[in-house]
């Protein structure tokens, strides 16, 4: 049942559309995963989503938990309207030649993972998640997408003030009402009201006064929700362009049943094959004073690691020369940053601190290195590591952090790999392999019969 006031809104806004959209609710949602171009797999020939080829619709939603490939980060999966969003980031992000790029509120990270994608190699994108546990699953996702373009962090959108005119481009996808999910959650009709409404709008105005001044000139800002209301969609837009410092623009309208106005376009789930969606990209114009220098910052204490510590990148990584290895005073693990990244990574840092960046590599015991769990999901790592093809089971046994029956070929580190994809490391001890999967990264469910 449907709150009368929301009745009455949909019914002004869709007219004799109304019933096919309650109709449309009542149908199962579409599952939609997008590849993650880096790590390719054979793929099963399936309906593409009309705005994103190198996405597909399934044919029934499976258990992705028992997907290896889901957890090597070979797809992910994301609501097909969402990737609107890569959509209209993707040609304004090839006409920049190093762009930096903030996406404000990114938990879990579908909007991250696919920009991500997006970039050439001297992309930087900032990936923030104001909520603490939401930003353990944002991190969760940005390592298994693979890139070192990324820095996690949990800040309030406020806290970037000191990086104004920094960004390229700005995606806001807001926290909102949730309209557009009804049929995949109905129970948020349970928090549904005017109110709330109007709660979510005041919310999308803070964000949004906060992030508009980031923007540098000539730079972009994308914004969206997953809801239909206009207060939280054109009103924001509307509330943006007052200031006079935006200009909408839209490129032209994929042909897929996307509803496009002058201020930006919804998806409606009876008219996409898709869930409802708005969004929306300005264009900063107008005259600003705002440059932004890169300053030394005293709050990145990152030093360069000592020199025995090199075999973690000169041993793991394809292009060592790439990259500058660093070390924290308060930590063991290393890191390894992109070498043209860390100046901005170092200006990103005098704003928030990092919770994440560019590529854990691991840790040196002794004269030995001890590969992260970050370094097996890279796109970085080296081809000349060995690696240990498992089938199907035995890469869930692995993900479940059990013992493996095969017997080691060679010493030292393995990459358990399905389908070629890496999963994690593995490391000869005798006539067995030591599984350092992490613990909290490991399936607790039980395996359905069968699967074994
Ligand atoms: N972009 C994400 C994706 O594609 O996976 C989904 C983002 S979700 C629609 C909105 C996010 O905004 C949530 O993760 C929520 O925790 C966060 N959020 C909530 N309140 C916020 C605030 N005041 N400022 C910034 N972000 C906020």
């Amino acid at each position: 049942m449907l709150p009368k006031p929301l009745e009455t809104r949909l019914q002004a806004q869709l007219e004799q559309d109304y019933p096919n959209w309650v109709r449309s609710l009542a149908e199962p949602a579409p599952v939609s995963i997008r590849y993650n171009p880096s790590k390719p797999y054979p793929r099963a020939d399936l309906p593409v989503v009309p705005w994103w080829p190198d996405a597909v619709y399934l044919l029934n939603r499976p258990a992705f938990v028992f997907d290896p490939l889901w957890h090597s980060g070979a797809y992910y999966v994301q609501e097909a309207s969402s990737m609107l969003v890569g959509f209209l980031a993707q040609p304004l992000l090839k006409n920049i030649e190093a762009p930096n790029v903030l996406d404000l509120c990114a938990a879990p990270g579908g909007k991250s993972t696919h920009l991500l994608s997006l970039l050439n190699t001297h992309g930087l994108l900032i990936a923030n998640e104001v909520i603490k546990s939401r930003a353990e699953v944002l991190l969760q996702n940005i390592m298994k997408q693979g890139s070192a373009q990324a820095v996690v962090t949990s800040a309030d959108p406020s806290d970037f003030s000191t990086l104004s005119g920094f960004f390229d481009v700005v995606v806001v996808d807001a926290p909102c009402s949730g309209e557009g999910l009804l049929r995949k959650q109905p129970d948020a009709v349970l928090e549904w009201s005017p109110e709330a409404v109007a709660h979510c709008a005041a919310r999308q105005n803070r964000i949004l006064e906060a992030a508009a001044p980031l923007v540098a000139q000539g730079g972009y800002l994308i914004y969206s929700t997953c809801t239909h209301s206009t207060e939280e969609n054109e009103d924001r837009i509307s509330a943006l362009l007052e200031t006079g410092m935006w200009q909408v623009e839209l490129p032209a309208l994929p042909d897929a049943g996307i509803v496009a106005g002058s201020l930006g376009w919804r998806c409606y789930p009876h008219r996409v094959a898709g869930e409802g969606f708005f969004v929306s990209c300005l264009k900063r114009t107008g005259q600003s004073n705002e440059t932004h220098k890169i300053k030394r910052n005293l709050r990145f204490n990152w030093v360069a690691a000592p020199k025995t510590d090199m075999p973690l990148i000169n041993h793991f990584l394809a292009h060592p020369d790439f990259f500058r290895l660093l070390a924290h005073p308060k930590l063991e693990t290393r890191f390894a940053a992109p070498s043209h990244l860390l100046a901005r990574i170092a200006t990103v840092a005098s704003a928030t601190p990092l919770k994440y960046f560019g590529l854990a590599v691991g840790s040196m015991k002794g004269s030995t290195p001890v590969p992260d769990h970050a370094l097996a999901l890279s796109d970085s790592l080296s081809g000349q590591i060995t690696r240990l093809e498992l089938p199907k089971e035995e890469a869930l046994r692995f993900l479940k952090k059990e013992t493996l029956d095969a017997s080691p070929t060679s010493s030292g580190w393995s990459l358990a790999t399905y389908q070629q994809v890496g999963l994690g490391w593995l490391k000869a001890a005798g006539n067995r392999y030591n599984n350092y999967l992490p613990t909290h990264w490991r399936i607790r469910l039980d395996l359905p019969p069968g699967m074994l």
